[in-house]
């Protein structure tokens, strides 16, 4: 049934969208013409580059070799690393997969968004990072593997080819391992690209799962990454390394086949997580829970062809991934609030920025949210009479100790900041429809529940 009713939406939004193909002024370069259904093929000049956008759920930066971790997990993306930019401090704008892919593809905050619940549905008022691409000319696509990702939840806004039939309801999703299957289907479009060679320049979106519990076992891989078998803490972050290293294998495939292809220098290459992974460092397992740097602190690599490799210590957000791109395409849209692009700093330049705001909800009626600025953070917890926590994330990057009390003039100007952003995002959010709560069917909560997410009706 839910399978079904996907189905039937995404036709319908193909439709929708093959009235807005059109040329579009803002890009430098694009010949325009008002070509109704037709495909954009002229460009005046060389087309910008195209775009492979890549995502892995459940990934904590400091999970991977560039970030500093000890264990093998990741050779193929340390590698890729060294030849792009390394953000070291990116916040996400939540703890777990809606709110923050929101985030990510609007530029927006989750108080402007308003995906705050698993069944969320993106409002079509809201123009994703993949519908102005589009719009601008760009072939657009994504392999999903998430089931939060698919149309239920407004992730296909934008995307020509939509393929989420690997977060089919009826499987056993917890149980499913998808990497190879991503890659398989990267590879074959990115084949299809190059053989094509039409000029167009394309968005590809591949979304990986396996680190999100349950966690499985890999032969080969994952036995190194377990200290103590019989625990259950070593026992369930060794096998979620593990499935950060077998990620690792398949992502690897996809950056090589990237340079066999020819394609590599003419595409940009982002690499980001929705949300970090915690293993009782303040309580609790898994994620959406809390705003703690094991889940909010996230691995944003971007390489860009003809820009050397470094490293950002400062903090930025996810939600400037997509100005950053944007910008960087040479598409000109400057966001009123919510994300600012990065370019300079990818660039070699000095850039100011803004502090980072997290937000997911607790209760229907209270929100957790957060800023970080320098090195330090601020937490209000909205279902715990309001109180606020305040870390030093320089001296105490693990968050042990809640300095509040030592340090009020610092508490009081980071909660005066954190009102402002929060009230600029939720004006800013009247300018659209609300998330809608999406009509799921049982099958469909059955797996959300499965993997952890609460539903509260
Ligand atoms: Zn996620």
């Amino acid at each position: 049934m839910g399978a079904r009713g996907e189905n039937v939406a995404r036709f319908r939004y193909r439709r929708r969208l093959q009235g807005q193909v059109r040329a579009f002024p803002l890009l430098a370069g694009v010949l325009l013409s008002s070509c109704g259904g037709e495909r954009l093929t002229d460009w005046d000049g060389d087309p910008p580059p195209s775009i492979l956008f890549i995502s892995v759920d459940t990934l904590r930066a400091d999970a991977l070799g560039m970030y500093g971790y000890k264990k093998p997990t990741s050779p193929e993306l340390d590698a890729f690393a060294k030849t792009a930019t390394v953000f070291e401090q990116t916040m996400s704008a939540a703890s777990w997969t809606l709110p923050s892919f929101a985030s990510l593809f609007t530029s927006y905050f989750s108080s402007t968004h308003k995906c705050w619940k698993p069944v969320s549905k993106l409002d079509e008022s809201f123009e994703t990072l993949a519908e102005i691409l589009l719009r601008n000319g760009y072939d657009t696509a994504c392999y999903v593997s998430h089931p939060m990702l698919t149309s239920s939840n407004g992730m296909q806004q934008g995307f020509v080819h939509f393929d989420d039939s690997y977060s089919d309801p009826d499987a056993d999703f917890a149980a499913r391992i998808s990497s190879q299957e991503i890659s398989d289907r990267g590879i074959r479009f990115m084949q299809q690209k190059a053989r094509v060679a039409d000029g167009v320049p394309w968005f590809l979106w591949l979304h990986y799962f396996d680190p999100h519990s349950h966690y499985m076992p890999h032969e080969g891989i994952t036995d190194v990454f377990i200290e103590q078998p019989g625990k259950q803490r070593p026992l369930l972050r060794g096998t979620y390394d593990g499935e950060i290293k077998y990620t690792d294998i398949h992502l690897g495939r996809i950056f090589k086949e990237l340079e066999e292809l020819g394609l590599a220098d003419d595409t940009i290459v982002v690499f980001v997580s929705d949300h970090g992974e915690e293993f009782f460092e303040h309580g609790n397992v898994e994620h959406g829970s809390s705003l703690f740097n094991e889940l909010v602190r996230v691995p944003l690599i971007i390489r860009v062809p003809g820009e050397e490799e470094r490293r950002i210590p400062e903090v930025v957000r996810t939600v400037d991934v997509m100005p950053t791109l944007l910008d960087l395409v040479g598409i000109p849209v400057v966001f009123e609030i919510g994300g600012r692009s990065l370019r300079r700093l990818i660039q070699g330049e000095h850039l100011s920025l803004p502090p980072a705001l997290m937000e997911i909800q607790q209760t229907k009626e209270t929100i957790m949210k957060g800023i970080v600025r320098g090195r330090w953070k601020l937490v209000h917890n909205g279902s715990a009479g309001g109180t606020l926590s305040l870390y030093d994330l320089e001296a105490d990057p693990l968050e042990k100790s809640d300095v509040s009390d030592q340090n009020p003039a610092v508490v009081a100007e980071l909660k005066r900041a954190l009102e402002k952003m929060v009230e600029e995002a939720v004006a800013h959010g009247t300018k659209y429809d609300k998330a809608s709560d999406q009509d799921m069917s049982p099958a469909e909560l059955e797996v959300l529940q499965g993997l952890g997410y609460l539903l509260d009706d």
